[in-house]
Protein backbone atom coordinates (compact mmCIF):
# COMPACT_ATOMS: atom_id res chain seq x y z
CA UNK A 1 0.00 0.00 0.00
CA UNK A 2 0.90 3.73 -1.31
CA UNK A 3 2.16 5.67 2.23
CA UNK A 4 -0.24 8.29 1.13
CA UNK A 5 -3.19 5.63 1.16
CA UNK A 6 -2.29 4.62 4.54
CA UNK A 7 -5.01 4.85 7.34
CA UNK A 8 -3.58 6.67 10.53
CA UNK A 9 -3.41 5.30 13.67
CA UNK A 10 -4.08 7.28 17.01
CA UNK A 11 -3.67 5.95 20.75
CA UNK A 12 -6.20 8.00 23.03
CA UNK A 13 -5.87 8.48 26.18
CA UNK A 14 -9.67 8.15 27.62
CA UNK A 15 -10.57 9.19 30.98
CA UNK A 16 -14.67 8.17 30.03
CA UNK A 17 -15.44 11.88 30.52
CA UNK A 18 -17.00 14.21 27.41
CA UNK A 19 -13.81 15.54 25.88
CA UNK A 20 -11.96 12.39 25.39
CA UNK A 21 -14.61 10.62 23.82
CA UNK A 22 -15.50 13.83 21.54
CA UNK A 23 -11.58 13.20 20.85
CA UNK A 24 -11.80 9.59 19.77
CA UNK A 25 -15.07 10.40 17.91
CA UNK A 26 -13.43 13.58 15.98
CA UNK A 27 -10.71 11.38 15.02
CA UNK A 28 -12.65 8.48 13.53
CA UNK A 29 -14.89 10.75 11.86
CA UNK A 30 -11.82 11.19 9.38
CA UNK A 31 -10.85 7.93 9.16
CA UNK A 32 -8.22 7.27 11.68
CA UNK A 33 -8.45 3.70 13.57
CA UNK A 34 -8.02 4.63 17.14
CA UNK A 35 -7.50 2.64 19.75
CA UNK A 36 -7.96 3.90 23.64
CA UNK A 37 -5.22 3.88 26.55
CA UNK A 38 -6.56 4.13 30.47
CA UNK A 39 -4.09 4.48 33.48
CA UNK A 40 -5.11 2.27 36.84
CA UNK A 41 -3.67 3.45 40.10
CA UNK A 42 -5.43 3.58 43.88
CA UNK A 43 -6.16 7.17 42.94
CA UNK A 44 -8.25 6.99 39.82
CA UNK A 45 -11.02 4.26 38.81
CA UNK A 46 -11.48 3.40 35.38
CA UNK A 47 -15.12 2.36 35.39
CA UNK A 48 -16.01 5.12 33.30
CA UNK A 49 -13.06 4.38 31.04
CA UNK A 50 -14.42 0.86 30.35
CA UNK A 51 -17.93 1.98 30.07
CA UNK A 52 -17.21 4.35 27.53
CA UNK A 53 -15.05 2.23 25.74
CA UNK A 54 -17.63 -0.61 25.66
CA UNK A 55 -19.68 2.39 24.42
CA UNK A 56 -17.32 3.34 21.65
CA UNK A 57 -16.86 -0.10 20.18
CA UNK A 58 -13.15 0.63 21.10
CA UNK A 59 -9.81 -1.43 22.28
CA UNK A 60 -8.71 -0.10 25.93
CA UNK A 61 -5.42 -0.94 27.20
CA UNK A 62 -5.24 -0.74 30.81
CA UNK A 63 -1.97 0.59 31.88
CA UNK A 64 -1.32 -0.21 35.53
CA UNK A 65 0.36 3.36 36.72
CA UNK A 66 0.77 2.83 40.51
CA UNK A 67 4.59 3.00 41.15
CA UNK A 68 4.82 5.33 38.35
CA UNK A 69 2.51 7.86 40.56
CA UNK A 70 3.60 6.74 43.92
CA UNK A 71 7.17 7.86 42.79
CA UNK A 72 5.39 11.44 41.30
CA UNK A 73 3.79 11.89 44.54
CA UNK A 74 6.96 10.78 46.61
CA UNK A 75 9.23 13.33 45.09
CA UNK A 76 7.26 15.54 41.92
CA UNK A 77 9.93 17.50 39.55
CA UNK A 78 6.82 20.03 39.38
CA UNK A 79 5.53 20.26 42.59
CA UNK A 80 2.11 19.51 43.28
CA UNK A 81 -1.08 21.42 42.96
CA UNK A 82 -3.47 22.11 45.84
CA UNK A 83 -3.07 19.13 47.52
CA UNK A 84 -0.71 15.80 46.59
CA UNK A 85 -2.02 15.95 42.81
CA UNK A 86 1.59 16.56 41.36
CA UNK A 87 -0.23 17.24 37.71
CA UNK A 88 2.40 18.31 34.96
CA UNK A 89 4.30 15.75 35.84
CA UNK A 90 1.41 13.04 36.25
CA UNK A 91 0.22 14.34 33.11
CA UNK A 92 3.56 13.83 31.41
CA UNK A 93 4.58 10.51 32.21
CA UNK A 94 1.00 9.45 31.18
CA UNK A 95 1.71 11.03 27.53
CA UNK A 96 5.56 9.15 28.10
CA UNK A 97 3.80 5.45 28.90
CA UNK A 98 1.52 6.35 26.07
CA UNK A 99 4.10 7.02 23.85
CA UNK A 100 6.30 3.81 24.71
CA UNK A 101 2.75 1.46 23.66
CA UNK A 102 2.88 3.91 20.66
CA UNK A 103 6.21 3.03 19.58
CA UNK A 104 5.49 -0.47 20.26
CA UNK A 105 2.28 -1.05 18.44
CA UNK A 106 2.79 1.11 15.96
CA UNK A 107 0.61 3.99 16.17
CA UNK A 108 1.36 7.74 14.21
CA UNK A 109 0.55 9.69 17.08
CA UNK A 110 -0.96 9.86 20.84
CA UNK A 111 -4.35 12.12 21.66
CA UNK A 112 -5.79 13.64 24.69
CA UNK A 113 -9.44 15.36 24.89
CA UNK A 114 -7.16 18.15 26.54
CA UNK A 115 -9.25 21.84 25.86
CA UNK A 116 -7.44 24.88 26.04
CA UNK A 117 -7.94 27.11 28.98
CA UNK A 118 -10.91 24.72 30.34
CA UNK A 119 -8.71 24.13 34.05
CA UNK A 120 -7.01 27.32 35.19
CA UNK A 121 -3.62 25.94 35.59
CA UNK A 122 -3.31 22.68 33.96
CA UNK A 123 -4.55 23.46 30.48
CA UNK A 124 -3.28 27.01 30.11
CA UNK A 125 -0.65 26.76 26.72
CA UNK A 126 2.31 26.84 28.87
CA UNK A 127 1.25 23.86 31.07
CA UNK A 128 0.43 22.16 27.39
CA UNK A 129 4.22 22.53 26.19
CA UNK A 130 5.80 21.77 29.58
CA UNK A 131 3.64 18.16 29.66
CA UNK A 132 4.51 17.76 25.26
CA UNK A 133 7.92 18.38 26.34
CA UNK A 134 8.45 16.35 29.92
CA UNK A 135 6.69 13.86 27.54
CA UNK A 136 9.90 13.28 25.81
CA UNK A 137 7.17 12.70 21.99
CA UNK A 138 6.83 16.41 20.97
CA UNK A 139 5.36 16.29 18.03
CA UNK A 140 3.29 13.33 18.45
CA UNK A 141 0.88 14.89 21.20
CA UNK A 142 -2.38 15.67 19.23
CA UNK A 143 -5.05 17.59 21.76
CA UNK A 144 -8.00 17.66 18.69
CA UNK A 145 -10.72 19.84 20.61
CA UNK A 146 -8.49 22.72 20.38
CA UNK A 147 -5.77 21.66 17.82
CA UNK A 148 -6.27 25.42 15.51
CA UNK A 149 -4.93 26.89 19.03
CA UNK A 150 -1.75 25.11 19.05
CA UNK A 151 1.35 24.19 16.66
CA UNK A 152 0.55 21.25 14.21
CA UNK A 153 1.99 17.94 15.12
CA UNK A 154 4.17 15.60 13.22
CA UNK A 155 1.12 13.50 11.73
CA UNK A 156 -0.69 16.68 11.17
CA UNK A 157 2.13 17.78 8.71
CA UNK A 158 2.92 14.42 7.25
CA UNK A 159 -0.61 14.12 5.96
CA UNK A 160 -2.30 11.68 7.90
CA UNK A 161 -4.36 13.84 9.96
CA UNK A 162 -6.69 16.93 8.38
CA UNK A 163 -6.19 19.59 10.36
CA UNK A 164 -9.37 21.54 8.85
CA UNK A 165 -11.25 19.14 10.02
CA UNK A 166 -9.88 19.36 13.94
CA UNK A 167 -11.43 21.97 16.12
CA UNK A 168 -10.50 25.70 17.94
CA UNK A 169 -12.12 25.11 21.46
CA UNK A 170 -10.64 27.27 24.13
CA UNK A 171 -12.21 27.96 27.71
CA UNK A 172 -14.69 26.98 30.10
CA UNK A 173 -17.74 27.00 28.16
CA UNK A 174 -19.18 23.05 28.00
CA UNK A 175 -22.05 24.14 25.10
CA UNK A 176 -19.64 23.34 22.48
CA UNK A 177 -19.23 20.04 23.51
CA UNK A 178 -22.70 19.40 24.27
CA UNK A 179 -23.76 20.30 20.68
CA UNK A 180 -20.70 17.76 19.37
CA UNK A 181 -22.26 14.97 21.98
CA UNK A 182 -25.90 15.35 20.36
CA UNK A 183 -24.19 15.67 16.27
CA UNK A 184 -22.21 12.06 17.85
CA UNK A 185 -24.82 10.66 19.76
CA UNK A 186 -23.01 10.70 22.64
CA UNK A 187 -24.97 10.14 26.08
CA UNK A 188 -23.49 8.34 28.44
CA UNK A 189 -20.83 10.45 30.14
CA UNK A 190 -20.25 12.04 33.95
CA UNK A 191 -20.37 15.47 34.70
CA UNK A 192 -16.74 17.36 34.42
CA UNK A 193 -14.79 16.18 37.56
CA UNK A 194 -12.43 18.24 39.54
CA UNK A 195 -9.54 15.46 39.52
CA UNK A 196 -8.68 12.52 40.97
CA UNK A 197 -8.20 11.63 45.02
CA UNK A 198 -4.95 12.96 45.05
CA UNK A 199 -6.86 16.37 45.19
CA UNK A 200 -9.24 15.73 48.12
CA UNK A 201 -7.77 16.78 51.54
CA UNK A 202 -9.45 14.49 53.53
CA UNK A 203 -7.66 11.41 51.19
CA UNK A 204 -4.24 13.54 50.96
CA UNK A 205 -4.35 13.41 55.10
CA UNK A 206 -4.27 9.66 54.75
CA UNK A 207 -1.59 9.67 51.94
CA UNK A 208 0.18 11.88 53.97
CA UNK A 209 0.44 10.12 57.04
CA UNK A 210 1.33 6.69 54.59
CA UNK A 211 4.47 8.75 53.41
CA UNK A 212 5.49 9.59 56.43
CA UNK A 213 5.01 6.27 58.56
CA UNK A 214 5.19 3.34 56.10
CA UNK A 215 6.52 4.95 53.12
CA UNK A 216 5.61 5.01 49.60
CA UNK A 217 7.22 2.25 48.38
CA UNK A 218 4.77 -0.61 48.89
CA UNK A 219 1.83 -0.39 46.08
CA UNK A 220 0.13 -2.86 48.39
CA UNK A 221 -0.14 -0.33 51.25
CA UNK A 222 -1.64 2.93 48.81
CA UNK A 223 -4.19 0.37 47.82
CA UNK A 224 -5.66 0.05 50.90
CA UNK A 225 -6.23 3.68 51.23
CA UNK A 226 -9.32 3.52 49.55
CA UNK A 227 -10.73 1.54 51.98
CA UNK A 228 -12.52 2.26 55.81
CA UNK A 229 -10.96 3.97 58.41
CA UNK A 230 -8.02 4.38 58.46
CA UNK A 231 -5.90 5.19 62.38
CA UNK A 232 -2.74 5.58 63.33
CA UNK A 233 -1.83 3.85 66.85
CA UNK A 234 -0.05 4.87 69.98
CA UNK A 235 2.44 2.52 69.17
CA UNK A 236 2.76 3.54 65.42
CA UNK A 237 0.52 0.80 64.04
CA UNK A 238 -1.82 1.60 60.93
CA UNK A 239 -4.91 0.09 61.47
CA UNK A 240 -8.11 0.02 59.33
CA UNK A 241 -11.51 -0.33 60.09
CA UNK A 242 -14.09 -2.11 57.55
CA UNK A 243 -17.14 0.72 56.85
CA UNK A 244 -19.20 -2.03 55.30
CA UNK A 245 -19.14 -5.59 53.57
CA UNK A 246 -17.99 -4.11 50.72
CA UNK A 247 -14.45 -2.86 52.48
CA UNK A 248 -14.48 -6.19 55.08
CA UNK A 249 -14.86 -8.20 52.32
CA UNK A 250 -11.53 -6.22 50.56
CA UNK A 251 -10.10 -6.04 53.62
CA UNK A 252 -10.01 -9.88 53.85
CA UNK A 253 -8.68 -10.15 50.56
CA UNK A 254 -5.78 -7.76 51.16
CA UNK A 255 -4.36 -9.40 54.43
CA UNK A 256 -0.76 -10.52 54.03
CA UNK A 257 0.89 -13.13 55.75
CA UNK A 258 2.91 -10.23 58.11
CA UNK A 259 -0.80 -8.34 58.65
CA UNK A 260 -2.88 -8.43 62.01
CA UNK A 261 -6.68 -9.29 61.13
CA UNK A 262 -9.29 -8.80 63.83
CA UNK A 263 -13.16 -9.74 63.97
CA UNK A 264 -15.72 -9.75 66.23
CA UNK A 265 -16.71 -13.26 67.33
CA UNK A 266 -20.22 -13.08 69.27
CA UNK A 267 -21.31 -10.35 67.40
CA UNK A 268 -21.68 -8.99 63.61
CA UNK A 269 -18.56 -6.11 63.41
CA UNK A 270 -16.28 -4.67 61.26
CA UNK A 271 -13.03 -6.26 59.74
CA UNK A 272 -10.22 -4.87 61.34
CA UNK A 273 -6.74 -4.93 59.41
CA UNK A 274 -3.46 -3.84 60.82
CA UNK A 275 -1.41 -4.05 58.02
CA UNK A 276 2.73 -4.81 58.63
CA UNK A 277 1.20 -6.00 62.49
CA UNK A 278 2.01 -3.82 65.71
CA UNK A 279 3.39 -3.91 69.24
CA UNK A 280 0.79 -6.35 71.52
CA UNK A 281 -0.40 -2.41 73.30
CA UNK A 282 -1.69 -1.83 69.56
CA UNK A 283 -3.09 -4.76 69.03
CA UNK A 284 -4.98 -4.54 72.00
CA UNK A 285 -6.17 -0.74 71.38
CA UNK A 286 -7.12 -2.34 67.88
CA UNK A 287 -9.21 -5.34 69.46
CA UNK A 288 -10.89 -2.58 71.51
CA UNK A 289 -11.88 -0.34 68.20
CA UNK A 290 -13.04 -3.37 67.07
CA UNK A 291 -15.46 -3.98 69.57
CA UNK A 292 -16.87 -0.48 69.52
CA UNK A 293 -17.75 -0.65 66.30
CA UNK A 294 -19.41 -3.40 66.29
CA UNK A 295 -22.91 -4.23 66.94
CA UNK A 296 -22.27 -5.15 70.61
CA UNK A 297 -26.07 -3.82 71.28
CA UNK A 298 -25.65 -2.84 74.79
CA UNK A 299 -23.14 -5.90 75.91
CA UNK A 300 -20.31 -4.04 78.34
CA UNK A 301 -17.55 -6.61 76.49
CA UNK A 302 -16.97 -8.23 73.17
CA UNK A 303 -14.81 -11.00 72.13
CA UNK A 304 -12.83 -10.56 69.43
CA UNK A 305 -10.31 -12.94 67.46
CA UNK A 306 -7.21 -12.20 66.26
CA UNK A 307 -5.64 -13.65 63.27
CA UNK A 308 -1.71 -13.38 63.38
CA UNK A 309 0.48 -15.19 60.61
CA UNK A 310 -1.41 -19.05 60.56
CA UNK A 311 -2.58 -19.13 63.92
CA UNK A 312 -5.47 -16.98 66.05
CA UNK A 313 -6.41 -16.50 69.57
CA UNK A 314 -8.71 -14.59 71.34
CA UNK A 315 -8.86 -11.25 73.80
CA UNK A 316 -11.57 -9.95 75.35
CA UNK A 317 -12.44 -6.52 75.30
CA UNK A 318 -14.40 -3.65 76.74
CA UNK A 319 -17.07 -1.52 75.20
CA UNK A 320 -15.67 2.04 75.18
CA UNK A 321 -17.27 5.09 73.47
CA UNK A 322 -15.77 5.20 70.01
CA UNK A 323 -15.15 9.04 70.27
CA UNK A 324 -12.42 7.61 72.41
CA UNK A 325 -10.52 6.33 69.93
CA UNK A 326 -11.19 10.17 67.32
CA UNK A 327 -7.74 11.42 67.96
CA UNK A 328 -6.45 8.11 66.46
CA UNK A 329 -8.22 8.90 62.96
CA UNK A 330 -6.24 10.15 60.23
S1 LIG B 1 -5.92 15.16 38.75
FE1 LIG B 1 -4.86 13.28 39.38
S2 LIG B 1 -4.93 11.95 37.56
FE2 LIG B 1 -5.34 14.03 36.88
S3 LIG B 1 -3.35 14.83 36.24
FE3 LIG B 1 -3.72 15.46 38.39
S4 LIG B 1 -2.71 13.89 39.61
FE4 LIG B 1 -2.95 13.02 37.54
Amino acid sequence: MEDSERKARGLCLLSGGLDSQLAVCLLRQQGIEVDAVVFKSPFFKIDSARRAAKDLNIKLHVVDFTADILALVNDPPHGFGGNLNPCIDCHALMIKRAGEIMTEMDFDFIATGEVLNQRPMSQRKQALGIVERCSEYEGRLLRPLSALHLEPTIPEKEGLIERERLLKLNGRNRKPQLELAREFSLVNYPSPGGGCLLTESGFCRRLADLKQHEGLMCERLAWLLIYGRHLRLPGGAKCIVGRNSRDNASLKKARHSEDIMLHTVNVPGPTVLMPLGGCEADVATAASICAAYGDHDGRSEVVVRIYEADCSRELTAAITDRDAFASYLV
